[in-house]
């Protein structure tokens, strides 16, 4: 697998490590809360076209990135964009502003792996188990954030509009949140 910068932004105080767990992405340098850490890019996939790609290679399928219900973002075949290589965590120090601007939620020492959590993100129907070690753990990774009104309370401000949306049709949010800090 290669990685590389391909369509989107990463901060060059960020480098990607692999380790035993795999890749992730670490801050090279403190960064103070509420800054801009990456944009994502890529390939707009639609949920058949993302199954499809994913039939042949597993990694259309892990790391996509949900911008939209029913709407993915992915690399083109050149590799896999460094971007999509933030790991997840049930107490993440990045959130997600909009669908693609991702930003530290507090200050982040030198040498942190950076992560978010996939659940402000994703609606897959497939949940897959978390080990994360926090002590925050949900156990698994359901795509169903967006329905837990506790889960929402502890993410607010760092949700994806799509996942904002879902919730506010479910009733867990007000019609109209722009006094509450919801993404831009
Ligand atoms: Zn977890």
């Amino acid at each position: 697998m290669t990685t590389a910068r391909l369509h989107s932004w990463l901060s060059p105080e960020c480098e990607i490590r692999t380790s035993l767990a795999g890749s992730g992405v670490f801050a090279r340098h403190a960064f103070p809360p509420h800054t801009c850490v990456a944009v994502w890019g890529g390939v707009v996939r639609t949920e058949d076209e993302l199954q499809a790609l994913a039939s042949r290679d597993e990694k259309f399928s892990s790391h996509a990135i949900c911008v939209g219900d029913g709407f993915y973002l992915t690399w083109d075949p050149s590799g896999v964009d460094a971007t999509e290589l933030f790991n997840h965590s049930c107490s993440p120090n990045l959130g997600v502003k909009g669908q693609i601007v991702v930003v530290t939620r507090r200050a982040i020492q030198p040498g942190e792996e950076l992560t978010f959590d996939y659940d402000t993100t994703e609606t897959t129907p497939q949940p897959w188990p978390c080990r994360c070690g926090s002590p925050a753990c949900r156990g698994t990774i359901d795509g169903k954030g967006w329905d837990d009104p506790a889960f929402l309370r502890a993410n607010r401000g760092y949700l994806a509009w799509h996942i904002e949306e879902r919730a506010r049709r479910a009733g867990h949010l007000p019609d109209d949140a722009s006094d509450e800090g919801a993404p831009c």
